[in-house]
């Protein structure tokens, strides 16, 4: 992991979102001002604003398509803005303005296959626009508001994070037609970062509730794999050469070795006493009276899913296999035994930032990192693992 540079410029407000310009060392950022503003990397080595605009409201989400140079900002009055990077970077020409909704954008996702920008508003609309003439080719409402969004678009579908933790698949006909086809249901709150990876036919996603969810959606078997080993909040994704790179809110950074053998762990069982013992949980008044016992917390083996009281569950280890990395988690006795070290090999690397961050970028073809900071900064780095 080594530091590219420092982005700090107390003027240009809160920065919501930012994005990493590939052929030149620079970035973009919108922010509470209402600027959008390009940054270069001068020769002493500092980042200078090459161009500074301001929109009618701010902006809250960069979509940047490198091979037409075009930007795409969602803002907080619903409209998307379309502008056009010049070669040298010292131009950005607003080019068109898609009224996406009536309230503000949440995410963008580009479909290059139909040429279409596709937002996602506060309300739960999905807005789909054709690039070249701007004209709208539909509007859909989803059962719940997408947080975040991302699209296949070889088969059409849109995935959508939600704030509640469930992802919603939207298929998108030919002619743009959207319907609800199905719904993947792991995290337990909040989804704060997914990511579509075509070769794979992963879908990737993050949460508040700290684990990362990996769909295996081309192999329609349903599979899935969660990963844990963030003590912070992961909030942004990337995939490169069979690793996934998770970054999260204290600016840890896990890359995830794909080409491992990983399986699910198991579906907690449901017990009024501890599987091992036999003692009562503390909701079972029966057993409890019946043994003049005190009853016993539940807790769950990590392993075989078996519920069990604090005494049958008290070993901790790590299983890297199950996707268990870095914390140690409860097991069984027997379990526990179970597990050889060699077991207990990481199939993951972990290194750190030290940032406390609110949002995070991650350009995977320049393994390029840029974060926002809580103190209004902006740290680049190289992601090297
Ligand atoms: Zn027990
Ligand atoms: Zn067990």
């Amino acid at each position: 992991m080594s530091a590219v540079g420092e982005v700090a410029d107390p003027s240009m407000g809160m920065v919501k979102s930012t994005a990493i310009i590939r052929d030149d060392d620079g970035i973009i950022t919108v922010s509470s001002d209402n600027s959008i503003r390009v940054w270069l990397k001068r020769s002493n080595g500092q980042y200078w604003p090459s161009v500074c605009h301001f929109l009618t409201s701010a902006g809250r989400k960069i979509k940047i398509d490198h091979d037409s140079r075009q930007v795409f900002i969602g803002q907080e009055s619903g409209t998307v803005q379309l502008f056009e990077l010049s070669e040298d970077l010292n131009v950005l020409a607003s080019k068109r303005v898609f009224n996406s909704h009536d309230v503000p954008v949440n995410d963008l996702a580009l479909c290059k296959k139909k040429n279409w920008i596709i937002s996602g508003g506060a309300d739960g609309t999905i807005s789909i626009s054709e690039i070249g003439s701007g004209v709208k080719v539909s509007d859909y409402r989803c059962t719940i508001v997408p947080k975040n969004i991302d699209i296949d678009a070889e088969s059409g579908v849109l995935f959508c994070g939600t704030s509640e933790g469930s992802i919603i698949l939207v298929r998108i006909s030919s002619d743009g037609i959207c319907s609800e086809v199905n719904k993947l249901q792991g995290h337990t709150s909040e989804i704060t970062s997914i990511l579509w990876e075509p070769k794979t036919n992963f879908l990737f996603s993050c949460s508040t509730d700290k684990t990362i969810m990996c769909w295996d959606i081309g192999g329609k078997k349903g599979l899935y794999l969660r990963l844990q080993g963030h003590q912070d909040i992961p909030i942004s994704l990337s995939f490169k050469d069979m690793s996934l790179y998770s970054i999260g809110s204290a600016g840890n950074c896990i890359c995830w070795d794909m080409t491992k053998q990983r399986s699910a762990p198991p579906e907690w069982t449901e017990s009024d006493s501890c599987e091992i013992c036999k003692g009562p949980f503390f909701w079972n008044f029966k057993q409890m009276w019946e043994e003049k016992t005190m009853g016993k917390r539940q807790h769950h083996c990590r392993k075989c899913g078996k519920a069990l009281c604090q005494k049958c569950a008290s070993n901790q280890i790590v299983m890297p296999k199950l996707g268990f990395e870095f914390s140690p988690v409860r097991v069984c006795k027997s379990c526990s035994e179970s597990v050889s070290d060699a077991d207990k090999t990481s199939l993951a690397k972990m290194t750190s930032f030290n940032r406390q961050c609110i949002n995070i970028e991650i350009d995977n073809t320049l393994s390029r990192v840029a974060t926002i900071n809580r103190n209004k900064s902006i740290s680049l780095f190289n992601l090297e693992l």
